[in-house]
């Protein structure tokens, strides 16, 4: 299987060889054929896949059959749900149609839409956008989707996680009826299907990995640890094992900040990555993750949502994650491209609850390993320590931001995403 057999254009296909890609990845062969038939697709597929190029490379041969306009209005919107996400994908569109006569921009929040503006003025065939931005543009009449006939819906289940399912909606209104969808996810509940459904006409439906499970090449284990003692296992195991490279998971901002702290006070070097975190020094913190210069990055779930590290070692989980998916989702940060990883967690008594319920959608017991000097505490409860958060945080999440999402257009994208903030720190301070 080669690129140039799925029929992919000569422009595309000295892009590709210019990023070194060799063959298509599983998602690639399966989604760029149908897509480029100009059929809806359903795909199932996680960051590490390759399924930034599963859309892009086809998405950009159907747009550069057809570029002749000189007025030249959107006519492929990518939305996605996390600035990172939106600049990372905005960097492979570039980087695809380097040799196509075909002009792409971003838009998120949290930053100047001036220069965004600017960009959405002089023309572009291809957006990436986050709702928020996309919306408060749109009612400015910045932009308009009313001749787009390519949509793409990525991380569509952390769009439903992070209450965007009604700005999802006001974005399909304001695009015409008949257009092609391309929707890909981690994870198929029951909300996601049913949200394909309203989106999706008739879609082929193509899978990188089975869902819902652990890619098989990481090696996963827990540390059964005192509460307590998290921190100082943490900082031996990293500075014993001489790691360079590693992405630790704490659930709320608060408590990665702390870690943060302590890591740097034992010398290693560290930066925290959150929703709370300015543009500028999330950008920053990956920076020096990705160059080696910062050796752990701890982040918080939403913040590490989509971020591209490849070949990324270890991935720690200082505390599993109260909804399990989203264990998936963190170890899916190691092993990719088909390198051996290995994925930590370190795991109170609190937490036993939260463990069997992944070991359950993981379909496997996880090795658990004792360190001597970090035994966990034989009386401490099994409880989880706050019982107010539980897996039905999401439902309430979208619950509570649709009613944020109902309020007018006048609405700016800060007042937005102080809402929906707001609904995150009430529910999980992540
Ligand atoms: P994604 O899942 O889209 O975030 O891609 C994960 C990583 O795989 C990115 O660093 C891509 O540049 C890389 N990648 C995508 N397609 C291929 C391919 N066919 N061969 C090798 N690497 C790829």
């Amino acid at each position: 299987m080669s690129f140039k057999s799925l029929g992919l254009s000569e422009p595309l296909l000295k892009a590709i060889q210019k990023k070194g890609y060799e063959t298509p990845s599983p998602i690639q062969a399966k989604a760029i054929p149908p897509v480029l038939e100009g059929k809806d697709v359903l795909a199932s597929a996680q960051t590490g896949t390759g399924k930034t190029a599963g859309f892009t490379l086809p998405l950009l041969h159907l747009l550069s059959d057809n570029t002749a306009q000189r007025h030249r209005p959107i006519r492929a919107l990518i939305l996605t749900p996390t600035r990172e996400l939106a600049a990372q994908v905005f960097a492979n569109v570039k980087e695809y149609s380097e040799f196509l006569n075909i002009r792409s921009t971003v838009i998120f929040g949290g930053v100047n839409q001036k220069p965004q503006v600017n960009k959405l003025s002089q023309g572009v065939d291809v957006l990436v956008a986050t709702p928020g931005r996309l919306i408060d543009l749109e009612n400015q009449g910045v932009l308009s989707l009313n001749k787009v006939d390519i949509f793409v819906l990525d991380e569509a289940d952390r769009m439903l996680d992070m209450g965007f399912l009604r700005d999802i909606e006001r974005v399909m209104k304001l695009m015409p009826a008949k257009r092609q969808n391309l929707m890909f996810s981690a994870t198929f509940s029951k909300d996601i299907k049913k949200l394909a459904y309203s989106i999706l006409n008739n879609p082929v439906q193509v899978e990188a990995t089975p869902e819902n499970t652990a890619v098989e090449v990481i090696e996963q284990k827990v540390y059964r640890v005192a509460k307590g003692k998290k921190t100082g296992l943490i900082i031996k195991l990293i500075s014993d094992g001489n790691w360079k490279q590693v992405l630790v998971f704490n659930r709320t901002k608060h408590g990665a900040n702390k870690l943060c702290k302590k890591m740097i006070s034992a010398g290693i070097t560290a930066a925290a990555i959150h929703g709370n975190k300015s543009q500028g020094a999330r950008t920053k913190a990956l920076a020096g993750f990705k160059n080696g210069s910062v050796r752990v990055l701890v982040a918080t779930d939403i913040a590490a949502r989509g971020l591209d590290i490849p070949l990324l070692p270890h991935v720690i989980n200082f505390e599993l994650p109260n909804i399990s998916e989203d264990y998936v989702h963190r170890i899916g940060r190691t092993g990719r491209a088909g390198a051996s990883g290995e994925a930590i967690s370190l795991v109170s008594a609190d937490e036993t609850t939260y463990l069997r319920d992944i070991e359950k959608l993981i379909d496997m017991k996880i090795e658990v390993e004792i360190l001597e000097g970090f035994e966990p505490d034989p009386n401490a409860s099994t409880q989880p320590i706050k019982p107010g958060q539980n897996r039905n945080q999401g439902r309430r999440r979208n619950s509570n931001n649709s009613n944020s999402g109902k309020s007018k257009g006048s609405n700016s994208d800060r007042n937005k995403n102080r809402n929906r903030n707001r609904n995150r720190n009430n529910d999980s301070k992540r």
